[in-house]
């Protein structure tokens, strides 16, 4: 039987996770998914038990388990604490711990959704973008890093970018292997023309994309001009690879192309067999946690990708997100989703699952 370890996290993240598990609890019952659940602390949560954002026991936990379902971390309750003790602190090096080099976040536009867009709907109608970031190299974890204050008394402030082969060659096979089970295309951005680890990253794709996967199309696009190309003609692209500082751009960007950061889920995926990790792609939102209004269908879309990716339930995460779908088309709408359609009817976060539950 398969396990999945639930980390509710902080803000609205025990909300929306606990919607979630009303979902997979509700597909034990009907659906024959055998899964295991169990929970644990992190961020924030995990601070106010432990001092730390993450335990080493929680840490085993997580990679012991096929699946992570995370929520969100982070809040204003721990904005004074040391910087290494941060509730995000908790969230990269339980990314670290497990592995987790390729960040998978799709930005798909759901019908009922054209008009949440703020670009016009004949350019978002039908958007299926799969933007794959790397996730545990580059600038944000590139040695020397750190503030140092110069002789005359100015601070500087320094950190590295650097990509070798094998770590660019890890993500792109991701890239490349999902690129066969949708549109065919990958798209590889970096800035080659004026970063030298920007050279080697079209290096590597390019030579792994001759070596294994010339079946698969491939083009290559400064970030530049990638961010321009989203904004301007986002249909173009199938599938997006790219690094960490860029990704995590580009991707907020890709997302917003399709209405509402609390629709969006993500997988984060490690070598072949480890346990990935699953979260939705916003944060813990202390402006409306507590209030159930908060939209539990990122976290929800989230459990969908676990069932595909890590679970072997590919028909399951398709009964979720057809009823996902199905909420939004009878014009059911969280507060966050509610202003794009004149004549939908506002519910909260519980409500909108009841939906969902009963579509399943
Ligand atoms: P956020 O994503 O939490 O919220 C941004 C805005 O979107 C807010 O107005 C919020 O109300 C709204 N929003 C987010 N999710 C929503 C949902 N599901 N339904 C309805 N509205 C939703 O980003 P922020 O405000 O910049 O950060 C708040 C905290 O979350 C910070 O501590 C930040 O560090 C943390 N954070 C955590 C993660 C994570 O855990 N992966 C990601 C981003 C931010």
């Amino acid at each position: 039987m398969k396990s999945v370890f639930v980390l509710p996290g902080d803000g609205i993240g025990p909300e929306t996770v606990g919607q979630a598990l009303r979902v997979l609890e509700h597909l034990q019952k009907v659906g024959g998914l055998e899964i295991r659940l169990s929970e644990g602390l992190v961020g924030g949560a995990s601070i106010d038990q432990h001092g730390v954002p993450l335990t080493e026991e929680t840490a085993a936990q997580a990679l012991a388990s096929d699946a992570v379902l995370l929520g969100a971390v982070g809040g204003p309750k721990w904005s004074d604490v040391a910087y290494h003790l941060r509730p995000e602190q908790g969230l990269l090096d339980l990314r670290k711990a497990m592995g987790l080099f390729a960040n998978l976040r799709p930005a798909t536009c759901f019908p009922a959704l054209v008009d949440a867009s703020s670009l016009k709907p004949e350019l978002v109608e039908g958007l299926d973008i799969m933007v794959v970031r790397e996730l545990i190299g580059g600038v944000y974890f590139g040695e020397p890093r750190g503030i140092e204050t110069l002789a005359d008394g100015q601070k500087r402030g320094v950190n590295t970018q650097a990509y070798s082969t094998h770590e660019v060659r890890r993500v792109a096979r991701v890239a490349f292997e999902l690129a066969r089970q949708r549109d065919g295309r990958v798209c590889s951005v970096e800035k080659s023309n004026v970063m030298e680890s920007g050279i080697v990253w079209r290096e590597a794709v390019t030579a792994l994309h001759a070596e294994e996967f010339s079946d698969v199309g491939l083009s290559h696009m400064y970030a530049d001009n990638c961010a321009m190309q989203l904004v301007r003609e986002p249909k173009q692209f199938d599938v997006i690879v790219t690094d960490n500082l860029f990704g995590d751009i580009l991707s907020d960007a890709a997302a917003m192309l399709t209405g509402s950061l609390g629709m969006l889920p993500s997988a984060s995926l490690g070598t072949s067999g480890a346990p990935g990790l699953y979260e939705p792609i916003h944060g813990s939102a202390p402006d409306i946690a507590g209030q159930n209004i908060a939209n539990p269908c990122a976290t929800i879309l989230s459990v969908a990708m676990a069932l595909r990716w890590q679970l072997g339930r590919a028909d399951l995460a398709e009964c979720i997100e057809t009823a996902v779908n199905g909420v939004l088309g009878d014009g059911l709408r969280t507060r966050d989703i509610l202003r794009a359609t004149s004549g939908a009817q506002a519910v909260s976060t519980s409500e909108f699952t009841d939906a969902i539950i009963r579509k399943l």
